[in-house]
């Protein structure tokens, strides 16, 4: 008999079991399907000894002091700041859009006063914005939202701009300046000997037991305990009883070249051009010296894992009517970003799990107090 079960261990539910273990001294079982901890995040060294990310590039930033000093008690960090460029006619200029950007493209010496008036002069006027084509043309104009955002989000999500929330593009400033960086977050930093090692240090506790590969559909009528907590797709919880939650999917081919280095920075865009979106050099993000490199190639697809919620008006009402189905289960708790369908980065799915441990330890008295 458990406490608690967890079925997840990415983010979402190994903070959650480690809070329960820790301060509430919960017994707890954490479950996943896959054959590793770790979620989304779940990094390991290849065949050729190259710390790689299975499930695509994953690079840590946050404004928030308490997620960094939460997850600072598992790991030491690298410094990193993360630079990417994009590959538009023929060349590769700095994403997001920035002085240089626009400099380079078309062979301009603007300084940045000079390139919020040339903004100023090709954007287009929206007063109401809906979408992530208002979100830029109405900043940078046509030419740059075609060049940099229209094509990229159509490989990325089969959809137009104009099909997705303003959030989606919005994820991405656009720049008078000079800095190249993709975040100006607080806290820009990576996990010193990885994301696995530290999810193994967070989860390594008495009271914590791991199940992998095993799916909580084959078990959830032999297992007992007293309260759920569930971070897998909220649709697939209650069997898909108002239809399908679309998710997009990513088909990732790694790659390892004799080379020491691959390409100019950490992650090459390609909006216009190949099946893919990007190409992720991972010796970039986690410092590592090594003769030969390790690539990433990320392939959109409709079908295989669920890796983002789609964020369009009807899928929020869709997941509405879960949202309410969830509520009404007062001993099933949702986390995460499959789980609340939300389009979280880690640090939001840190602090989503911080934020849950409060409410339940409000609610029980711990072990020790009993
Ligand atoms: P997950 O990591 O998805 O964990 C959920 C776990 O639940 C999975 O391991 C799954 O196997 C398990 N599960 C689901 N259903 C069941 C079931 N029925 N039975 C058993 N187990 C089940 N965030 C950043 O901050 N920075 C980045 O650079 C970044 N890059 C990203 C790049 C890509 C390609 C993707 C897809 C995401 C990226 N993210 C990034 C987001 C980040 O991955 C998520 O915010 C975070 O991993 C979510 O954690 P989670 O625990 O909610 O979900
Ligand atoms: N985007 C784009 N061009 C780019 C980079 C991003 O159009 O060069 C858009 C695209 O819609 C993408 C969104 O901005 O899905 C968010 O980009 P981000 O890099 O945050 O995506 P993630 O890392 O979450 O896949």
């Amino acid at each position: 008999m458990f406490d608690y079960v967890i079925i997840g261990a990415g983010f979402a539910g190994s903070v959650l079991a480690e809070r329960l273990a820790t301060e509430m001294n919960a017994r707890v079982l954490i479950v996943d399907r896959r054959n590793h901890i770790a979620g989304n995040a779940y990094d390991y060294y290849n065949e050729a000894g190259i710390l790689v990310h299975k499930y695509g590039p994953h690079i840590f930033h946050t404004n928030s002091e308490k997620v960094f000093t939460y997850l600072s008690r598992f790991t030491g960090w690298r410094p990193y700041e993360h630079r990417v460029q994009a590959s538009v006619d023929g060349q590769l200029l700095p994403m997001p859009i920035n002085a240089d950007t626009l400099n380079k493209m078309y062979g301009l010496n603007l300084n940045c006063l000079q390139v919020e008036e040339f903004l100023q002069s090709v954007a287009e006027p929206c007063d109401n914005i809906k979408t992530s084509e208002d979100v830029v043309v109405s900043r940078v104009g046509r030419e740059l939202y075609e060049k940099f955002f229209r094509n990229y989000t159509r490989k990325q999500w089969d959809l137009d701009p104009s099909e997705l929330d303003a959030a989606v593009t919005a994820r991405v400033p656009i720049r008078t300046s000079r800095d190249d960086r993709y975040f100006t977050d607080r806290f820009q930093a990576m996990p010193v000997e990885g994301y696995t090692r530290m999810f193994e240090k967070m989860l390594d506790h008495p009271n914590i037991h791991i199940m992998l590969n095993t799916d909580y559909n084959d078990i959830k009528d032999e297992i007992s305990f007293r309260e759920l907590v569930f971070t897998g797709p909220v649709d697939e919880y209650f069997d898909f009883c108002y239809g399908k939650l679309p998710y997009r999917s990513l088909q990732f081919e790694h790659q390892t070249h004799d080379r020491e280095q691959f390409q100019p920075a950490a992650v090459v865009n390609y909006p216009n051009e190949h099946a893919y979106t990007r190409v992720t050099e991972f010796k970039y993000l986690t410092g590592q010296e090594h003769k030969k490199t390790s690539i990433v190639y990320e392939y959109p697809c409709a079908e295989g894992d669920p890796y983002y919620p789609i964020p369009q008006p009807q899928n929020a009402e869709l997941y509405a009517k879960y949202k309410a189905m969830a509520e009404a289960l007062p001993d099933v708790h949702f986390a995460g970003r499959l789980a609340t369908y939300k389009y979280y980065n880690m640090d939001q799915v840190v602090a989503q799990s911080l934020t849950l441990f409060q409410k339940l330890s409000g609610r029980r008295p711990t072990r020790s107090a009993q």
